[in-house]
């Protein structure tokens, strides 16, 4: 395959077959996609993180000086390990019109149809500058679009829009839930396990601590949400409980990490304060004196903001002028979106395949959804050739982000 004539597929069977699991470099791919980019006479920004093992990546066809539509991929997928899969996961296979390998969906297909369309982008005149932008470790965190956004209206133009190509069956998205992901260490008072008056329990602790968020997430996740979003309401889940050493001892010490998921309506630090008022008179009332003898410490270990798209929304107006009808809804989990819209940065949520198949074994994407990206982004270069984006006013108050 000579990188000047790839169409989608091709790419995507190249971008599957490089192992790009969030615990690995994705060097391997940002240099292929760099390769591919200038062999179409497109330069391409590299941003590394602090090991030099990844980097983000960022290129730019049309008018430099000019506002811009930014399509944005994150180049990382979840791993295989633990699942049956019926072919091998870094091998593109077909099977009854499903295209099937780690991150096909998720979200290796917006990036192939990308790339796959810029030959013909490089030889229209744009008017309206088309921009690729590639992060890593959006699975773990959402960790490398950050430093991605830094770098707009610095070393690489800053976009007015923004599509985000997370799965979504191409039809717009327009809100997602933040997330708060939190780790709760618990201290207690040991001593053997025959003088429990005279100790402090930290296993039992955070038994009661882990109870009680349940009992308030299933509260709250009743609240309303923004259409499509469910649950609508926050939500939250303890996914690790570790504590104590042996049985005929008091434990003293326990960890739990759990995390807050909230809508963009939402004060997330107002949340966890109803949470830590309601664990400690939890705690009270289950330990009784003891309560006084444990201690917890939370830390925040990762946020990803929560994501609601402006009302007056160009980046969904964009869509809707390039022929996408779907109602736009909002899903339940977190993406670079909110970082976008935190940034000012006027985003939406669009891409081939469904959420259904992201992280699944048999991950796959359905045939005629890499052509309907393929000719969404046909039309995407013919729009951006007959017009020009006004560029927005900066606004003062980032939009659409959470606090
Ligand atoms: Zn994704």
């Amino acid at each position: 395959m000579t990188q000047a004539s790839c169409d989608s597929r091709e790419i995507l069977a190249r971008l599957v077959a490089m192992d790009t699991v969030s615990s690995r470099s994705n060097l391997d791919l940002v240099h292929w996609v760099a390769d591919y980019l200038g062999a179409q006479g497109v330069e391409v920004v590299l941003d590394h993180d602090a090991g030099r093992t990844k980097a983000n990546l960022f290129a730019s066809l049309g008018p430099r000086d000019a506002a811009g539509v930014c399509l944005h991929g994150h180049t990382d997928v979840v791993p295989v390990e633990g699942q049956t899969w019926t072919s091998d996961p870094f091998t593109l296979t077909e099977r009854a019109g499903l295209l099937h390998g780690r991150g096909t969906c998720d979200m290796k297909a917006w990036i192939a149809c990308a790339l796959a369309a810029v030959p013909a982008w490089s030889r229209q005149r744009l008017r309206t500058p088309l921009h690729i932008a590639l992060s890593y470790d959006e699975e773990v965190g959402c960790l490398g679009a950050p430093g991605l956004i830094q770098l707009f209206g610095r070393s690489v133009p800053r976009p007015a829009l923004a599509l985000i190509g997370e799965p979504s069956l191409l039809a717009p998205v327009s809100a997602h839930k933040g997330v708060v992901a939190l780790s709760t260490r618990v201290t207690g008072h040991a001593v053997h396990s025959s003088l429990i008056h005279k100790g402090a329990n930290a296993a039992t602790a955070a038994a009661v601590m882990a109870a009680e968020i349940h009992r308030i997430a299933r509260q709250w996740c009743h609240r309303p949400g923004p259409a499509g979003m469910q649950p609508g309401g926050p939500t939250m889940n303890v996914g690790v409980l570790r504590a104590g050493a042996a049985r005929n001892m008091v434990a003293d010490h326990a960890a739990l990490d759990w995390d807050l998921r909230y809508r963009a309506s939402d004060d997330p630090d107002e949340l966890q304060r109803e949470v830590h008022s309601a664990v400690d008179a939890a705690l009270r009332q289950a330990l009784g004196a003891a309560h006084e003898r444990i201690r917890l410490e939370t830390v925040d270990v990762a946020r990803v903001p929560a994501f609601q798209a402006r009302q007056d929304s160009r980046a969904l107006a964009l869509l809707r002028s390039l022929g996408v009808q779907a109602a736009d809804s909002g899903v339940a989990y977190g993406a670079e979106a909110g970082q976008y819209a935190q940034a000012g940065i006027d985003t939406v949520i669009f891409g081939p395949g469904s959420i259904e198949q992201a992280h699944q074994a048999d991950e796959f994407i359905a045939v005629d959804q890499l052509q309907a990206c393929d000719a969404f982004m046909q039309r995407l270069g013919y729009w951006a050739q007959d017009h020009a984006l006004v560029a927005p006013a900066r606004v003062a108050e980032p939009a659409g982000a959470a606090p």
